[in-house]
């Protein structure tokens, strides 16, 4: 039985995620660095926002921070109550979770792996993915507040898992992004209509999540709207190149596309969308995407 559950991270997914919680459970604490954003949070939600001490002081703990290393930093000194599943939504490293999980299970607690999959509009609708590795009596007992902001949850395997797949899945759309981005230079330098072909390519087998949203509510309007910073992006496909590495795989295509993104997140401000990497592709060729 859950009393109370806390949201750590109220960023562009966090703070949209925390909302959902309210509805469910009684106690919801938040915290965030910027304290700010957890006082604006309990206004909005009927949230409470509270110190971190007494955050971790819930039966399941959320955290949605940009990095592992962030998380691991926040852990160092906290004293979590016995029986507590700490469940982590960023997109972190597998290895990290492993250390994280078997720390938590010396304190009595229990670390799982769980990031989101939806972007901020799945995490607003409550409506994201969401992919979870470690002890399977953690993943039961967290279920029911994972439901707050998921539709599909599933446990994927061991601690790692979750943050593996992740990881993968990132990859996959990037390597999507960069072929969308040279496909539709290639389309404009012989004077198609994009829009057009957009449709036609909808409607065909070359279509993907990348053609259906991004390319179209993001690049083609040049609208791109900061939803998911491109560095998070670089972070992500870094993160899987490793996990190819680490298995002496040979991964040529992933490998290229984690230079290509990153190149294109050092050359970007860095809190450009994930979308305007495309613009590195343009800056090459001197054709914008539109
Ligand atoms: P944001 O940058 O919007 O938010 C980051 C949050 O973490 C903020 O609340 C920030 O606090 C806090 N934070 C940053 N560093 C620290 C630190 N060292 N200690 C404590 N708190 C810290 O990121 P997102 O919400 O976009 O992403 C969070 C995670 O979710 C990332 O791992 C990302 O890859 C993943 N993700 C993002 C998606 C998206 O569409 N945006 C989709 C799916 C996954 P403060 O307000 O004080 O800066």
């Amino acid at each position: 039985m859950i009393q109370s559950v806390a949201f750590i991270g109220l960023g562009a997914m966090g703070y949209r995620m925390a909302a959902h919680l309210p509805k469910q459970f009684d106690t919801v604490y938040v915290w965030n660095r910027n304290f700010d954003k957890a006082e604006q949070h309990a206004a909005e939600y009927g949230t409470q926002a509270v110190t971190l001490e007494q955050a971790v002081q819930a039966d399941i703990i959320f955290s949605c921070l940009p990095t592992s290393a962030d998380v691991a930093q926040l852990l160092e000194n906290l004293s979590l109550k016995s029986g507590s599943v700490w469940v982590d939504c960023t997109s972190g490293v597998p290895d990290s979770a492993q250390t994280l999980a078997a720390q938590l299970a010396e304190r009595g607690a229990i670390f799982l792996d769980a990031p989101v999959s939806g972007q901020t509009i799945g995490a607003e609708n409550g409506t994201l993915t969401v992919m979870v590795g470690g002890d399977v009596q953690g993943f039961e007992k967290a279920l029911p507040a994972m439901q707050a902001f998921g539709t599909l949850i599933k446990h994927v395997g061991e601690s790692g898992a979750g943050f593996a797949v992740k990881a993968v899945n990132n990859m996959l759309m990037a390597v999507n992004l960069c072929a969308v981005a040279e496909g539709f230079t290639t389309l404009k330098a012989h004077g198609v209509n994009l829009n057009e072909a957009l449709d036609c390519i909808n409607a065909s087998s070359g279509k993907s999540m990348v053609t259906e949203t991004v390319l179209p509510q993001r690049i083609l309007n040049r609208s791109f709207p900061v939803t998911f910073a491109l560095p998070l992006l670089a972070k992500d496909t870094g993160i899987a190149i490793d996990l190819a590495r680490e298995a002496k795989l040979s991964a040529p295509v992933l490998s290229l596309t984690q230079n290509l993104i990153q190149a294109a997140s050092d050359l970007s401000d860095k809190n450009s969308d994930f979308s305007s990497a495309v613009k590195m592709y343009e800056s090459w060729s001197n054709i914008t995407i539109e």
